[in-house]
């Protein structure tokens, strides 16, 4: 259910709606938009009785929203969301009129790998990295992270390069310690549809990255982004990596048809990650410009100096000389169409 405000409501009557729809045993989320506020009304297991509402003060009307998603849905919020990142050298946005580029590790192994390569990161003028400190590995043999002590790294990096973090919560543990360390909470696919973590990722104060899951269905996959904003964390930016298929030359097929698929249903921005979503060193340069030319708000890179050393995903990891190539053929294809580079 969403109640529409009039263009000219006041804050007074948005609050006294949020009152009601409180005192009815139901949750208010009020979404500010360019011409008007909606409030989506979630919490209900069946009908809501309108007529107490659509009688109050600066209400136009209650529409059903058919949908199973609610929030996250164009019916909600009809122009793009903007989530805003700070960090220490200026916001970063996703969803307006720049592309966002994320770079660095698939892990962080050593305070000295982190550096290195967070000084070519920054050099090429990009101000978010990423890095898991917690690592899903398919193997419990594999490395799993440095847990804690790689987020006091990536808060080191944070320090000394004015750069924003991007780093992965795995469980409801580690994402108390995400939060208190990192500028953006990362979801993995694997847990897409972990619903716990969804739902403590939706009480964190700080922007969720979440991943598609690498079977997830577009329903699915807007159905997660669901749990996290029904909490009230409404700062939630998309991620396609790639989903499994019978195509066996990259490690996932990077489905960039989600993207415009997703920006006709909801208004959250959505990235690619071409990293995970070939597999493969070669692939990730054509596929970052292909996912700037279908319109996806960013790209999040896996950045390695010494990739066949790697502890993780090392094949699909570019050279610092590559990514400063990256930057410079994205930025020129975001030109094309009217967007700079964040
Ligand atoms: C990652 O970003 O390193 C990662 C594990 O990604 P995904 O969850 O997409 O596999
Ligand atoms: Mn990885």
């Amino acid at each position: 259910m969403l109640v529409v405000m009039q263009s000219n409501a006041t804050e007074e009557q948005v609050r006294a709606v949020c009152q009601r729809i409180e005192s009815l045993g139901l949750r208010p989320h009020p979404i500010p938009g360019a011409a008007r506020t909606a409030i989506g009304i979630t919490g209900n297991s069946g009908e809501v009785d309108t007529g107490a509402l659509e009688s109050m003060a600066g209400v136009v009307e209650c529409i059903a929203v058919s949908k199973p998603y609610k929030l996250v849905s164009r019916d909600v919020k009809a122009e793009n969301s903007v989530v805003r990142v700070p960090t220490p050298s200026g916001d970063v946005s996703f969803g307006g009129q720049a592309v966002a580029i994320v770079g660095g590790p698939c892990a962080v192994e050593t305070r000295d790998q982190v550096f290195t390569i967070a000084e070519r990161i920054r050099a090429a003028g990009v101000r978010l990295f990423r890095g898991g400190a917690y690592k899903p590995r398919t193997s419990p043999y594999s490395f799993q992270g440095l847990g804690e002590d790689g987020l006091k790294i990536l808060a080191e990096v944070r320090e000394k390069f004015g750069m924003g973090i991007v780093t992965e919560a795995v469980d409801n543990e580690s994402l108390d310690l995400v939060e208190k360390y990192a500028d953006v909470i990362q979801i993995g696919a694997r847990n897409m549809q972990n619903f716990s973590l969804l739902k403590r990722a939706g009480k964190a104060r700080k922007p969720v990255l979440l991943k598609r899951g690498m079977s997830a269905t577009l329903d699915e996959f807007l159905m997660a982004a669901e749990y996290v904003m029904s909490e009230g964390n409404y700062n939630v930016i998309l991620c396609e990596r790639g989903v499994r298929t019978f195509s066996d030359h990259t490690r996932n097929t990077l489905d960039l048809s989600v993207i415009p698929a997703v920006q006709r249903l909801s208004h959250l921005p959505i990235v690619v990650d071409p990293s995970h979503g070939t597999g493969r060193r070669n692939k990730v340069l054509p596929l970052s410009r292909a996912a700037v030319a279908v319109g996806a708000d960013g790209i999040l890179v896996e950045v390695h100096h010494d990739p066949a050393h790697a502890l993780s995903d090392g094949p699909q990891s570019i050279l610092p000389d590559e990514f400063d190539r990256l930057v410079g053929e994205v930025r020129a294809i975001a030109a094309v169409l009217g967007r700079t580079l964040n």
